[in-house]
C-alpha cells in the first residue's frame, strides 16, 4: 500500500488517495477526466513550447511525477547543472529550488537560466551568511571551509571547496588540509566526520529541517511494519537514523542501490517523492517512505502550471512569469572557485 497526492488542474483540488498497486494508480489517472485530461494537455503544450523556444527543462528528483515526465534531465542538483551545461539549448528552466538554479547559472554563464517557481527556496541553503562564515574563519584561520552544494552562491564565494552528498567523503579525504570547517549541514558533516576520522572536522548548527525531522523511533516503527525491507537513508538525516540504515547515500545513490539490489522491499529515508518514483520504475518491488515528515514543502511548491507559465513567458516579451536568475560576472566567478576545486579533487 502506498499513497499519492495528486492535484486536479480542472478544479485545483488535491486528491489524497491510497493505492494497492501501480495498476490502480494507472486506472485512476487514465480515467479521471478532470485531472488527467487537463494534465496531459498541459504536458503536451509544455513539450511543444520547449522545442519552439529552445528550452532545456531540468527536474530535481524531488519534483512531482508529472514534472519529471516532461523534463529533459532528472536527478540530483549538481548532476542537473552539469547536464544543462553540456546541452545546446539557449534557455534552461530549473524545476527545483533557488540555489539549484544559481548553480546551473554558475556552470552555464552564457545561457539564460530560469526557476519555475521563484518562491521555492531551501531553508538549509539560506541558514548561514558569508559574514557568519568569515567571522568563524577569523577565529579558526587554519581551517579549510567545505561547503555542501546546497548553499547560496554568496556563501560558496567564501568557501574553499564544494561537495555533493555523494562526493563529500571522497573530497574531504583528498584535501591537503587536516583541519576542516564543514557547512552548513551538521548531519551530513557528522557522516563525513565518522567516515574520515583522521581529520579534525568542525561542524556548525545547521542542516535540512526536512530530513532532520525524522527520528530513530520512526525507524523502529517502520522496521516493525516492514521487517523484510532494507532501510536506505540520506546522510542529511540525523545520525540516530543513519546509524540504523542498511545503506547511506545521496538521492541518486539510494535510487541506484534500490534498482540494482536483489532485495524486493525498501524503506526510503529521503524525500517522500523518491519512494513514489521508484515504485513507478520498479513495479516488481515495494517501496515504503520512512516518514511522511520527509516532505519538502519548497520542492512541492512547483506545479505543472508554473512550468507551463514560465515556458510561455520566456521570450514572449511579457516575462512576468519567467523568473530569470541574474548574477554578475563577479558573483559567478567567485562562486565558481569552490566548484572548480571540487572537480580538481575528483567529484
Ligand atoms: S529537502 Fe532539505 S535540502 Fe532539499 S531543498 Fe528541501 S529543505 Fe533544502
Amino acid at each position: 500500500m502506498f499513497f499519492l497526492d495528486e492535484i486536479c488542474f480542472g478544479c485545483y483540488n488535491i486528491f489524497n488517495a491510497n493505492y494497492n498497486s501501480k495498476e490502480e494508480i494507472f486506472l485512476f489517472t487514465e480515467n479521471d477526466r478532470c485531472m488527467t485530461y487537463e494534465m496531459k494537455n498541459i504536458q503536451e503544450e509544455i513539450i511543444r513550447l520547449k522545442k519552439e523556444k529552445d528550452i532545456c527543462i531540468l527536474a530535481h528528483s524531488y519534483q512531482a511525477r508529472e514534472i519529471i515526465e516532461i523534463a529533459d534531465f532528472t536527478g540530483d542538483s549538481y548532476k542537473l547543472s552539469v547536464d544543462a551545461s553540456k546541452a545546446t539549448s539557449k534557455n534552461i528552466l530549473f524545476c527545483g529550488v533557488h540555489f539549484m538554479a544559481e548553480t546551473a547559472k554558475i556552470l552555464s554563464p552564457d545561457k539564460r537560466v530560469f526557476l519555475s517557481n521563484i518562491s521555492a527556496g531551501c531553508p538549509m541553503a539560506e541558514q548561514m551568511t558569508p559574514e557568519y562564515i568569515k567571522s568563524i574563519k577569523e577565529k579558526e584561520p587554519d581551517r579549510a571551509v567545505v561547503a555542501y552544494i546546497n548553499t547560496t552562491a554568496a556563501l560558496k564565494s567564501v568557501c574553499d571547496v564544494c561537495v555533493t552528498s555523494a562526493s563529500a567523503v571522497k573530497i574531504v579525504k583528498a584535501m591537503d588540509a587536516e583541519k576542516i570547517l564543514f557547512v552548513p549541514d551538521c548531519n551530513l558533516g557528522a557522516f563525513v566526520k565518522k567516515s574520515v576520522p583522521e581529520k579534525d572536522i568542525m561542524l556548525l548548527n545547521g542542516g535540512c529541517p526536512v530530513h532532520a525531522a525524522v527520528d530513530a523511533e520512526e525507524v523502529h516503527t517502520s522496521r516493525s511494519l516492514h521487517p523484510n525491507a532494507l532501510l536506505l537513508v540520506h546522510p542529511e538525516c540525523k545520525p540516530e537514523v543513519s546509524n540504523l540504515a542498511d545503506y547511506i547515500g545521496s538521492t541518486s545513490g539510494i535510487m541506484n542501490f534500490a534498482k540494482s539490489s536483489d532485495a524486493k522491499e525498501f524503506i526510503i529515508g529521503t524525500e517522500i517523492s523518491i519512494a513514489e518514483h521508484l515504485q513507478y520504475e520498479c513495479p516488481d518491488k515495494k517501496f515504503y517512505p520512512l516518514s511522511k515528515k520527509i516532505t519538502c514543502a519548497d520542492m512541492k511548491l512547483t506545479t505543472l502550471m508554473d512550468v507551463y507559465n514560465c515556458c510561455k513567458a520566456i521570450d514572449s516579451g511579457d516575462e512576468s512569469d519567467a523568473h530569470e536568475i541574474l548574477m554578475t560576472d563577479e558573483e559567478i566567478t567567485s562562486a565558481r572557485v569552490c566548484i572548480d576545486k571540487m572537480l580538481e579533487l575528483g567529484e
